[in-house]
This record gives C-alpha cells, sequence and structure tokens, in this order.
C-alpha cells in the first residue's frame, strides 16, 4: 500500500472528535466522558445492545403492551397546557389501516419537530388510555428527496453505553456521520491470509455492521471479526513478551542434582503426590534451564504447594544463591518461616524474615545480613520491595497466594535481581483458557490431587434460628478433641466497628457459652508477638476456639482444625469463603464448614448455594467468575489485562482459542518480516499497549 496514503488515512482517524459534524467544543468534553476524543474512537464505540426497529406493523394490528414499531403520515398535532404549568404534544399518525397517538410529556419543542404530512416512523412501548397510545416514542422523519436511510428507527438499532448528558439520538447521529465519512479511513490491519482463512469480515464492513447490520446475521458476523481483532492484539502481545523471556539466555543454569537435595529428598516428612512430583519435574526442568523460569502453580486449598516451593529453593540454595518467599499477611510469613526453617535448618540452609512488624533495629539487622548473603532463604511479607531491601545474590523469587498481590509488586520483587527465576502460587485457580489470557506470560503447573486420606469438608448453610444447636454440635466436637476457627468478616470501610463485633463474640465465647474451653482472639491490629504467641497456642492444641478476622484466610495450616464457623458470611466473596473453607479438611478428621448467614440478596444466595454444592476450587473459581465478571474477580490492579471492549473472556473461549492460534503462527513470521500488512499490526499494538513499561509487557 502506498505509505503516504496509509499515514494521511490514520492522520484524518486520529483528528479530533470535532471534525464530525455536531461535535462542537461543549460536546467534545461530554464525549471525553465516554472516552471518545477522535474520529476512531467514535468509530470503535461499539453499542451494548440493539433493538430490532425494523419491520413496520400495520397500526390496526399493534398489541397493547408490546414494543412496536410503526410508519405512517402526520394527521394532526396539538400541544395542550395543563395544570402546573406542564403540556402534552399529541401526535396522530395514519397509515392505511389505522390511527396511532404519539405522546410527549412537558416537551412542547416537539411541537416544532413534525408537520402534518410529514412521513414518521415511530417506535416504543404501546399504551392504551382512551386511544392508542406511545409514550415519548423514538422516532424518525423520513424527508421525502434525500436518499432514505434511517437511524433511529425502522431498522436494527444500535443502543450505545452511555453517561449522563449524552443522548441515544445524539451518539447515534454522531457515530452515522462518522461512518458515512470517515470509514474508508479504516485500514485493515489483519493479513488478508488470515481473514480468508477464518471467513472474517473486512475491518470496514465489521465497523459499519456492528454499528448499523441490516440484520442480525450480519450483526453477529461483525461481532466474530471484531472480536478476533481484540483477542488477536492481546494474544501477539503477550505472546511476543513470552517470546522475549525465552530467548533470553542469561539466567541462571540451577543444578538439580547435588548432596543437598538428596538429603532434602530423605528428610521429606511424607510421600508426594504423583500431581507434586510432576509439578516438580516441570520445575527443575525450568531451573535447569539458561531462561529464566515464570511459572505459575495452581492447586486448591490444602493441595501441598508448599512443600513444592520447599524443593525449588533447595535446588536455589544448592547452587549458591538466596531464595525469597513473599506472602501477604504477616502471620502466614510467620507460619512458612517456621515450616522452612524446621525443613531446611537440619540441611543446613538459614532462613530469615522480613516483616513489617520488626522493630527498626532488629529490621536494620536483618536487612543487613540479607545484604551480606548470612541468609540464604528469606520469607516475608510486601515489606520485601521496599528500597532499601538488597540481595546479595537472589536467584529464586516465590510468591504465594499470588491473587492477593499486584502485577508491579511482582515485578518490583523482580527487579531485585538479574534474571532471577520466579515461580507464583495461588490456590485461586482459574480455567485453563482464562489462565492464558490472565497470565498469558507464564507457564503454568496445576496441582488437581489432594494428599491421600482427606475427606471432603462438609458445609452447612444456616440461619440465627440455629444458633443454640450450632453450639450444642460445636462443643461435642470441642470434647472430641476437634478445634475451631470462627470468622469475622472485616470491612474496610467499617473497620472499627467490625472488630469491635469480633472481640464483643470472643469475649462471649469466653465467658458466657464456652466458658470451660480455651478460647483465643486473633486480628491484624495485634501486635506481631501476640499474633504469633496465640497461632502457637492454636496450633499446639492449647486452644479449642480460634475467634478471628480474615487474617487466616489464605495459607494458615493447622491439620487438627476441622470446624470452620463463618459468620454473617454473605459478607464475604465466593472465592474468599473457599479459602477460608480450606483452613479445616487439612487432616485425617472429618471437617465441617458451617456458614451462618442471613444473606438473602439474589448474589449472597448464589454464593452460599455454591459453597453448599461443591468443594472444588476450579469449579468455585468459575461460579465466581460467572458471578462478579472478569474485571472484579481480577481485580484491575491484579493483571495488566487493557480493558477489553467486545471480547468477553468468559463467554467467548472458543474465540480466544482461535486468536491464540493465529497469533502464535503470525509471531513465527513476525520477527524474520515486517512487511506493509505487519507493520499497521505494528502500530496497532503500541497503541493498545503503549508504553513497554505497561504492566502487561513488563515480566
Ligand atoms: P496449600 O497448597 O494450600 O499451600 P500446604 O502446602 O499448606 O497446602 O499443605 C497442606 C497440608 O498438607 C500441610 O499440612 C502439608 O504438610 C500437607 N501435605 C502436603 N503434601 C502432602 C503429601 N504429599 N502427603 C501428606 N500430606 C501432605
Ligand atoms: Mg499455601
Amino acid at each position: 500500500m502506498d505509505n503516504i496514503q496509509t499515514i494521511k488515512k490514520k492522520l484524518i482517524l486520529n483528528q479530533s472528535a470535532q471534525f464530525v459534524k455536531g461535535v462542537g467544543p461543549q460536546r467534545i468534553k461530554t464525549l471525553a466522558k465516554l472516552n471518545i476524543h477522535t474520529v476512531k474512537d467514535l468509530l470503535f464505540y461499539f453499542p451494548r445492545r440493539y433493538e430490532d426497529r425494523s419491520n413496520f406493523k400495520p397500526i390496526n394490528k399493534v398489541i397493547i403492551g408490546q414494543v412496536e414499531t410503526v410508519r405512517g403520515r402526520v394527521l394532526t398535532s396539538s400541544l395542550r397546557r395543563i395544570k402546573g404549568n406542564r403540556t402534552i404534544f399529541t401526535l396522530a399518525l395514519g397509515d392505511e389501516s389505522g390511527v396511532i397517538y404519539a405522546i410527549w410529556f412537558n416537551q412542547p419543542y416537539m411541537k416544532n419537530v413534525f408537520a402534518v404530512d410529514d412521513d414518521v416512523i415511530l417506535y416504543g412501548k404501546v399504551d392504551h388510555y382512551g386511544k392508542i397510545q406511545i409514550n415519548s416514542p423514538e422516532y424518525e422523519i423520513l424527508k421525502p428527496d434525500e436518499d432514505h436511510d434511517p437511524v433511529h428507527t425502522g431498522r436494527v438499532v444500535p443502543i450505545y453505553p452511555l453517561k449522563m448528558d449524552i443522548g441515544q439520538r445524539y451518539l447515534r447521529k454522531v457515530i452515522k456521520y462518522s461512518i458515512d465519512h470517515y470509514l474508508d479511513n479504516v485500514l485493515e490491519f489483519i493479513p488478508q491470509e488470515i481473514v480468508k482463512r477464518n471467513s472474517f469480515l473486512e475491518l470496514k464492513q465489521a465497523l459499519l455492521n456492528i454499528h448499523f447490520p441490516d440484520n442480525f446475521d450480519q450483526l453477529a458476523a461483525a461481532r466474530r471479526r471484531l472480536i478476533f481483532d481484540e483477542f488477536f492484539l492481546l494474544q501477539l502481545a503477550l505472546g511476543l513478551k513470552r517470546k522475549a523471556l525465552k530467548e533470553t539466555k542469561k539466567a541462571i543454569k540451577f543444578k538439580l542434582k547435588a548432596e543437598l537435595i538428596e538429603q532434602f529428598k530423605k528428610s521429606l516428612p511424607f510421600e508426594l503426590t504423583s500431581a507434586q512430583k510432576n509439578v516438580i519435574n516441570e520445575i527443575e526442568a525450568d531451573m535447569g534451564k539458561k531462561q529464566p523460569m515464570n511459572r505459575l502453580l495452581q492447586g486448591d486449598v490444602g493441595s501441598g504447594k508448599t512443600i513444592v516451593s520447599i524443593w525449588a529453593i533447595v535446588v536455589c540454595v544448592q547452587s549458591g544463591y538466596q531464595a525469597a518467599l513473599m506472602v501477604p499477611t504477616e502471620i502466614l510469613a510467620m507460619q512458612h518461616y517456621e515450616t522452612l526453617n524446621k525443613i531446611l535448618s537440619p540441611l543446613g540452609i538459614k532462613v530469615t524474615m522480613l516483616t513489617s512488624g520488626l522493630k527498626k533495629k532488629e529490621k536494620e539487622k536483618v536487612i543487613q545480613d540479607i545484604c551480606e548473603h548470612k541468609f540464604s532463604v528469606i520469607v516475608g511479607t510486601h515489606s520485601l520491595i521496599q528500597g532499601d531491601i538488597k540481595f546479595k545474590k537472589l536467584g529464586l523469587i516465590i510468591v504465594d497466594e499470588q491473587h492477593k498481590f499486584g502485577v508491579m509488586q511482582r515485578v518490583k520483587l523482580q527487579q531485585k535481581a538479574n534474571m532471577p527465576d520466579m515461580l507464583v502460587m495461588s490456590a485461586t485457580p482459574i480455567p485453563r483458557t482464562l489462565a492464558i489470557t490472565v497470565y498469558g506470560d507464564l507457564d503454568i503447573s496445576t496441582i488437581r490431587e489432594l494428599p491421600p486420606g482427606r475427606t471432603p469438608v462438609e458445609t452447612y448453610w444456616i440461619s440465627e434460628k440455629k444458633r443454640q444447636d450450632l453450639y450444642i454440635f460445636l462443643k461435642k466436637k470441642i470434647k472430641d478433641k476437634n478445634q475451631i476457627y470462627v470468622v469475622y468478616p472485616l470491612v474496610e470501610k467499617s473497620k472499627s466497628i467490625d472488630l469491635k463485633a469480633a472481640t464483643k463474640m470472643y469475649e462471649h465465647f469466653r465467658d458466657d457459652i464456652f466458658a470451660e474451653n480455651r478460647v483465643g482472639l486473633l486480628h491484624g491490629r495485634m501486635k506481631d508477638l501476640e499474633k504469633n504467641q496465640v497461632m502457637q497456642l492454636f496450633k499446639a492444641g492449647d486452644l479449642d476456639i480460634l475467634v478471628a478476622t480474615t487474617v487466616i484466610e489464605v495459607g494458615i495450616d493447622v491439620p487438627n482444625a476441622s470446624v470452620i464457623l463463618i459468620e454473617h458470611a454473605e459478607r464475604f466473596g465466593l472465592s474468599q469463603l473457599h479459602q477460608l473453607r480450606g483452613r479445616v479438611g487439612r487432616g485425617k478428621k472429618q471437617a465441617y464448614c458451617v456458614l451462618l448467614s442471613e444473606g438473602k440478596s439474589e448474589d449472597s444466595v448464589k454464593r452460599l448455594s455454591a459453597m453448599t454444592k461443591t468443594t472444588d476450587g476450579f469449579k468455585i473459581a468459575e461460579y465466581d467468575l460467572l458471578i462478579r465478571g472478569p474485571g472484579e474477580f481480577f481485580g484491575t490492579r491484579q493483571h495488566g489485562l487493557p480493558e477489553l471492549k467486545i471480547a468477553n473472556i468468559i463467554t467467548d473461549t472458543q474465540q480466544l482459542i482461535v486468536a491464540r492460534k493465529e497469533a502464535t503462527e503470525f509471531l513465527e513470521q513476525f520477527f524474520s518480516e515486517i512487511n506493509d500488512s505487519n507493520s499497521l499490526i505494528a502500530q496497532e499494538l503500541a497503541e493498545k499497549f503503549p508504553k513497554t513499561g505497561d504492566s502487561l509487557l513488563a515480566r
């Protein structure tokens, strides 16, 4: 293609939307609220839904209560003033079969819109108040001497997502104008080969049809093409990143076989499950290569991810490097610190811990020691990513419960080393097709099997009425040497009130209900030392009941705890509830999860009944995704994904797979040859993912 032509077209599309008829200096500001700035933005502002207004009904055939489209001539029009300075404007419209009325309240200016004998299309819900009428219908006046191209009625009509101040009719008109005058400047950036192979519409045609389709088949074809474009660009970006990573040969090639790992294998406290062994093989293969490992380990709560990560740590340390394990809470840091210490110190590996709760002096010492490589393994919270922390020889990074961290936190820790290997672990497993999109840059390992001897947790959803029965049940469980968690919600907004409620309940339990038992309290505002003491007591079996806030949500492992009672269960998200439930069922005893809730909203009913239906974390994650949608599920800070305009990563998985395949194939040629068609793609990519520092493109 002629290069000058291409540049010209691009320039035209990137002009301010103010060049479009009907968009003035005032309107451009309102459009900006919809993120519309340029002509191109208008063309790519897609409808939210459509209404079929294409079939005109003979007026005497309209059905009361239904939405109908009719066409006729204006017979009369009248404006009446009624009480309170209000107005009614009435239009009588007739065709060969009958007469219908259109009514507008308090819009006196409508009088100037219509003239007798105008050819008019009306669209709206038919009512009957003495006469057959439509209140405030959508309308279109067909001009006799113009080429008839109705925009608002008489066709499949686009309905756009809007914010205040912008009218549906207005935007529709402006977009129609853009399509009529600027569509020609849109450049096809997908190679013809791909378009042909998949029988896609050309981009221009797809854009025309997404806004103003002649019928729903055309619309479906347009959607298919535009969804592909979004997924294709996304997969290209992810693919490029993966490719860049695979091509670096500067990472550490860890020794896989040495004394240390042999010793470690012998000291393992249990036989590994075959799922664990498989994942360990995958990790070792990664670590033995010159390319950095970039792996996500997905496994349900309690599936035994920790020991796998310790394996990786030992491999790292035996090559003389340091390993850092980052976790989201102080309590989990303490637990991991202890577990690691217990397993690793007999092998002569030194472990330390860094959390924000340390005293200033202690902290300075730990930081100094890390810097001098006095410790090979460092467990910590996000305090690990702070500026003053320097590692002497960091080779491996492990992020536990990664869904609790943002991408940038992960990136910051990586920047503390030169090409470290990385393992991120998550107990919120997501379906594979989704994982390859959200974590497209990560290789994925999955543990789908729990260690032997576990029985699924039994889950019950009960109401306040059953509270006394519940206490009887709990007492019986304590008698049988079971330990119990009681969890209280802690919402950021009402933190103090919630904390009080939890503390009150703890006192009530300790002094009244369970006066004969040992009850402890744990929450985030307690000092580290206190937290640790309480946790130690519970772990050692010296507490029967632990009343806690969500500080125990992730990672905590006390195999003898077999009952978890969740108060106000409706206030937790589904994945959160599943995580909490994962605190029990870690030992051989039958475990129970009791959800106490009066929750009646549709959403809470969905969540709570999902909990009673399945204990499979993969299913739970799928439900959660369906209930909340991907945006909320991941939280925008979780992933670096750009917002998708038309594609939906949950419902359009089939198309996602197609796009991924095409993108992978395309990438194989991408670097060998830059030609007109792929240089356009490069530009589209740059537009969609502006900075290379963008979290999506950062490793
Ligand atoms: P998660 O995947 O939730 O992080 P953990 O690593 O905390 O799970 O393991 C849960 C519990 O299962 C721990 O008490 C751990 O010691 C135990 N465990 C892990 N692997 C095995 C195994 N292969 N056989 C028996 N118990 C195991
Ligand atoms: Mg864990």
